[in-house]
């Protein structure tokens, strides 16, 4: 079978592209972590699944992915325009914590959240804390390359001192200016030479005492938000690395003040592509935390979802469209579900039928059709159509008995490869104790009622009709009747 091409939209270009790594198969991918302050809502999540859907997509087209993820636990101010205060330092206050505290615990939250939906753990997961030294060391570059000025509360980076400064939005300097000062709501500080400058370190408020600060050349402070993506990813990926992930947000100021500060820095491109998650909407509005409009993965689990409907339902619209969240939304992911893990029962219990003589050729089709969607940008709801095309048409002639248990073993196969991308953990439904099916219930008990009137004749037809129908063996024993599967 020919391998359909991988084809990924790239925001800095605005074109789906043909993947091609940097390096031979390697592929070098950063997301943009949790700023750990509070328990992670669904559309946080959904960010996390589609990234989690990327690594899968690039796994199976045969590529090593190496997968950095930050921890943001200091540095994330309540205003986009650096002001307000650390998300963090505010948490701990409000539950009478440290900060440190704080950040341990909401860390573990999110680590179980992506456990809970079986979202790939990240092979590194730097913590900004932990890497002040390589922020401080990245400022001091850009310094002394002049792109630095001091202000009242910290040293900023003057973007005007960039050509392509605001490349990844696809507007000009003057524009993106323009764009941003429409939308602050905050009058933004007037030491501030443009608008589009941000903070790289910021100093501790003279009348509070901050409990997260580190000395610096410039003073005690601690980093702006923007530096720490930049200090990690290069850290560990190298000055210029393949795949940089978020949430459509980030677009305008997180990730257009990485590639500033980093090629400022460096001098060379920072990433190859760049993957860009839209909202998960709650009556057409963004669901945030300052809306109030937010589930938690807990909330619904309390309601009684399980976790694969929670995360079929954020995986199935495709990763670029914006997703409007609703119960009922909910709903119909858990049918999905439900149909999916009823067709995996079916052909693990399936037991008789003909060897189909093509099966194979439908087999190979259905891959390459879900395979070639799916490289398609993550097209998930043309790949999940495929899915149900293939579960429809295998069902059917499972009515017909028109394949062999043989037949429908490989079909297992295939689905299991499916999951590879969907993380459904099908493999766990073909673990499940089986369960004797009603029909065959009241068969067993018509065959005892049969033998204790000595009607054998009936006894044996009700043997041989379960074995056919069901796969299931009945041995009569001095205890009484015992029942098995047929292997
Ligand atoms: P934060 O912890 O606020 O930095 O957000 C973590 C990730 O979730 C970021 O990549 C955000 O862009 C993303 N995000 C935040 N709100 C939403 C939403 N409603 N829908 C999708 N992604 C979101
Ligand atoms: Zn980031």
């Amino acid at each position: 079978m020919k391998k359909p091409k991988l084809k990924l939209y790239n925001t800095l270009t605005k074109k789906k592209e043909i993947f091609k790594p940097l390096k031979n198969k390697l592929v070098r991918f950063y997301a943009c972590g949790p700023t750990v302050y509070d328990y992670p809502h669904i559309g946080n999540l959904r960010a996390y699944v589609a990234e989690d859907i990327l690594r899968r997509t690039l796994e199976l087209n045969g590529y090593k992915v190496k997968h950095v993820m930050n921890i943001t636990d200091v540095g994330h101010l309540t205003s986009q325009a650096d002001e307000g205060e650390d998300k963090v330092e505010l948490a701990a206050r409000k539950h009478k914590k440290t900060a440190w505290e704080i950040a341990e615990f909401f860390t573990k939250v999110f680590l179980d959240n992506l456990k809970t939906l079986n979202i790939k753990m990240p092979h590194i997961m730097p913590k900004a804390t932990e890497h002040i030294k390589e922020m401080i060391e990245l400022i001091k570059k850009l310094e002394k390359k002049g792109y630095t000025y001091r202000i009242d509360d910290g040293i900023y980076f003057d973007t005007s001192k960039l050509k392509d400064y605001g490349k990844l939005t696809g507007m000009n300097f003057k524009q993106l200016n323009r764009y941003l000062k429409a939308g602050a709501r905050v009058p933004f500080n007037p030491q501030k030479r443009n608008i589009t400058d941000f903070a790289l370190w910021k100093f501790s408020p003279k009348d509070v005492k901050r409990q997260m600060e580190w000395p610096s050349p410039w003073g005690i402070g601690f980093p702006g938000w923007h530096i720490e993506c930049s200090a990690m990813s290069m850290k560990y990926l190298g000055n210029t690395f393949d795949l940089h992930a978020g949430g459509e947000d980030h677009i305008p100021i997180h990730h257009t003040n990485e590639i500033a500060q980093s090629e400022a820095a460096t001098g060379k491109p920072f990433v190859k592509y760049w993957f860009h998650v839209a909202f998960l909407l709650v009556n057409g509005k963004k669901m945030s935390k300052s809306l109030g409009n937010y589930y938690t993965l807990q909330d619904l689990l309390d309601k009684g979802y399980g976790w694969r409907e929670i995360r079929y339902a954020l995986m199935s619209a495709h990763y670029r469209q914006q997703l409007n969240f609703t119960l009922r939304g909910l709903e119909s992911a858990k049918r999905s579900v439900e149909r999916i893990i009823e067709f995996m029962r079916r052909l693990r219990d399936y037991s008789n039928g003909k060897k189909h003589k093509t099966f194979h050729k439908i087999l190979t089709r259905y891959k390459y059709k879900f395979w070639k969607e799916i490289n398609n940008d993550l097209n998930m709801p043309k790949a999940l159509a495929v899915l149900f095309e293939f579960i429809n048409k295998v069902n059917k002639l499972m009515d017909q008995k028109k394949i062999s248990k043989g037949d429908a073993k490989k079909a297992i196969k295939l689905m299991l490869w499916f999951d590879q991308i969907l993380g459904l953990k099908l493999d766990e439904i073909l673990k499940e104790e089986r369960k004797l099916p009603k029909e065959a219930e009241e068969l067993i008990k018509l065959r005892e009622e049969a033998r204790k009137k000595k009607d054998y004749k009936t006894a044996d037809k009700i043997r041989e009709e379960l074995r056919k129908k069901f796969g299931i063996i009945l041995e009569d024993t001095k205890d009484g009747v015992r029942w098995k599967w047929e292997k």
